[in-house]
Order: structure tokens, then sequence, then C-alpha cells
């Protein structure tokens, strides 16, 4: 049996990138980009005015001036004005050649008669009110460098250049395997004795929350010829495979066997912790295998803890097996030595505090949980105060 850190560093050697595909901005999100991107054009890519109101050529010289011309957002139209004219010019509108200097039409007056526009010229330099053209960026700029997320902002960013399509690390495709002949789906009738798939559902909602979107569910009973045909399938057809329940040492638990039948390569099997000891980890080529423990809170703690971080890692990030934070339990939690306990919690971002009902079966703390917390293999007492590490749930 290893460690929970020998897991960790086992796994992160064995970690690949997905393969770098383009894909439209649209799909994008939370992606992580895969090379750096300059900008194809200047942004903006002529000078716009920043204000509804007037365009004209600065000059303290003059004191009213004609207005002949409109410029509305959009418009292409090459204008030119004169000495002593203004154009009506709206926000995001090109400033037209002989023009330098936009005056909102908050400080505008008008002539009623000769319909002639003044302002208080004190109020407005030389340049006011108009974005330069390549003041966001010129072309060739640095603008996104590789390994970041995209946020909604970067998006924004990436098609204020024009780009339709964006250089991502492509999330695997990966297939679960429920197994258990005690399970029913929620929705149905249960008779005493059987239980309801909740595996199935918690593990898609991990899945989708990791960025993982081509996910493929299978169920397979506790008879061995019928996990083993599930699991070559699926080996077959997904770069992943999770599996849940059937990994422990009972007579029915058959896919360990299964996985050694189908060419699965063993990277470790069980680690010191609570929940999920009977975790199973390994490789087939470039294919990942983790076979969870069947309880609900085993099944999201080692998720959290395993399968979370070599999808995120395939998925293009980097720092993967980091805590998110580290903060201050708020009350001394007594634990058994030996074991790494990652028991589910709640915190305010100040302090944190373990829930109750931390056994394997039980998901009743998930209801308030909103993060792990790991409690070291070696402690059997850990003090209210001592900065604890926090994985978000
Ligand atoms: P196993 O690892 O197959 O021995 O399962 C351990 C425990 O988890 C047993 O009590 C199972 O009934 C339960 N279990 C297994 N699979 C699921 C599932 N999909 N949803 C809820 N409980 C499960
Ligand atoms: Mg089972």
């Amino acid at each position: 049996m290893i460690s929970v850190n020998e897991a960790r560093k086992i796994l992160s050697e064995n970690c690949t990138r997905g393969k770098i595909e383009a894909v439209p901005l649209g799909q994008s999100l939370d992606s992580i980009v895969a090379e750096d991107i300059n900008s194809p054009i200047d942004v903006p890519s002529f000078n716009n005015s920043a204000m509804d109101g007037y365009a004209l050529k600065f000059d303290v010289k003059l004191q009213r001036w004609k207005v002949n011309t409109i410029v509305q957002a959009g418009d292409t139209s090459a204008y030119k004005i004169e000495r002593g004219e203004a154009a009506r010019i709206f926000t995001g509108a090109k400033i037209p050649e002989g023009t330098d200097t936009v005056i909102p039409q908050e400080l505008i007056a008008k002539n009623e008669v000769s319909g002639e526009i003044y302002y208080q010229q004190d109020k407005i330099s030389s340049g006011s009110n108009v974005r330069l053209k390549g003041s966001q960026c010129k072309r060739g700029d640095l603008i996104l460098k590789r390994g970041t997320v995209i946020s909604p902002g970067i998006i924004g960013l990436l098609a204020s250049v024009g780009l339709a399509e964006v250089k991502i690390y492509k999330a695997p495709s990966v297939a679960y395997i429920i197994t258990g002949d005690e399970l029913k789906e929620p929705g149905s009738p249960l008779k005493s004795g059987e239980i309801y798939n909740s595996n199935g559902p918690m593990l898609e909602a991990l899945l989708k929350k990791t960025g993982v979107t081509e996910i493929f569910p299978r169920k397979a009973s506790d008879k061995k010829e019928e996990l083993q045909k599930i699991i070559d399938e699926a080996l077959e057809q997904q770069d992943v495979l999770i599996l849940s329940g059937g990994i422990s040492v009972g007579d029915y638990d058959f896919v360990k066997e299964c996985l050694e039948n189908a060419g699965v390569k063993e990277l470790f099997y069980k680690i010191k912790q609570r929940p999920g000891k009977p975790m199973f980890a390994g490789k087939k080529e470039e294919k990942w295998i983790f076979a969870l423990p069947g309880n609900p809170a085993s099944v999201l703690s080692c998720f959290n803890q395993y399968v979370k971080p070599c999808l995120y890692y395939f998925k293009g990030r980097n720092n993967v097996w980091n805590a998110d934070s580290e903060l201050i339990l708020a009350e001394v939690h007594k634990k058994k030595p030996g074991l790494t306990f990652f028991v589910k919690a709640k915190t305010n971002g100040a302090e944190v505090e373990v829930l109750g009902a931390q056994q394997s079966f039980n998901l009743q703390a998930f209801s308030t949980a909103n993060c792990l917390v790991e409690l070291e293999e070696d402690k059997e007492e850990v003090k209210a105060g001592t900065l604890v590490k926090i994985y978000n749930l």
C-alpha cells in the first residue's frame, strides 16, 4: 500500500497532455490556450469617438463651427472635414479626416439662428475623447500566453481581434462503468436489498465540471464475463476509463482481474487513505484507467484527489496537484493514524469546519460541504488553529 503523496507522484510522472485542436471561440470556455497568440490587427483598427458629440480639429483660435456631416458608428465612408467645420459623431464612429478631438454633446451649445456650435474651450484639450488606432493592441503584439485558462473576458479579447477559433488542449473522451447488482436507477422503485445508483449521476457531474464533454456511461452487473466485455469495449473506444465499485476484495469484485485480462498495467492498487483505500490506477498504452471503490464518498474523494488532476493536466493545466488553499481548522479533529483522511468540510473562506457524517456511504454532508480537508497520515489529532490543505468541491 502506498501513501497519498506516492500516489500523486506516480500519477504526475505518468500524466500526458491531450491533443491540440482548434475550436470555435464559443466552445473554448475554461479550456487552456495551447499557443501564444499575437494580434492579427491593430485594435481599434481606426481612430474612433469615445463619446456622442462633435468631432473637430482642436483650434483655440476658432470660436464656432458649422456642422454639415453626420458620422454614425459603422459608417465606413471617408469624410473630410474642413477648417471651421465639425462633424456630428457618435460613440464608436470613425473620426473623420481633418478632425482630432471630440466635444461631448453635453458641453455643446448651438446658435439657434446660424446652427453653428460652440463650447467652453478650457474644458477640452487636443485629442480628447478619441480612442486611438492600436491603443488596445498593435498588429503582432502578444495578447495571450499559452497555458492561460480561457475566461469569458478572454473570449471577448480574442473576438475583438477577429479570431473565430482558438487552439486548445482537447479534453479526453471518458467512459465510466458503474458496477453492482444491487443498483437501481433513481426514479424507479426499490426492492429491499437494492440501492440507488448515486455514483453514476455524480460522476457525470464531476466530469462535466472538469470540462469533459465526451462522456460515455456504461453499466455492468457483477458477472465477470459481462464486465470483461464492457471494459474491453470502453478501452477500445475512449481515452480514459473510470470504474465505480468491484475493486475491493469481495467475492464479486472482478474489476482488477478484468483490467489485468484487458492488458492494463497497474500503476498502483490501494492507498493509505480514508475514504477510498482500495483505489486502483493503471495505464494501457496512452489510456488511463481509474477504478474507484464503490462507496459514494470514496468515488467523490478519489475523483477530486487523483482523477481530476490527471484530467486537468491532460487539458493543459499546470500545478494540478496543489491544494486549492490552506486554511485554519476551526475545531480539533481526531483521526486514526496511518491513513491520510479526506474529510467533508465547510469553509467560510477564513477557517474550515469538519462536518459530521463522514462514513463513506453517507452523502448527507454534501448538502453543506464545499471542500475536502486533508488530514495528514501520521497525525492522531489535528488541533484547532492548524493550517490544513483545502480542496474545493
Ligand atoms: P463495492 O466497491 O462494489 O464493494 O461497493 C462498495 C459499496 O458501495 C457497497 O455498499 C455498494 O452497494 C456501494 N455502491 C457501489 N456502487 C454504487 C453506486 N453506483 N451508487 C451508490 N452506491 C454504490
Ligand atoms: Mg460491488
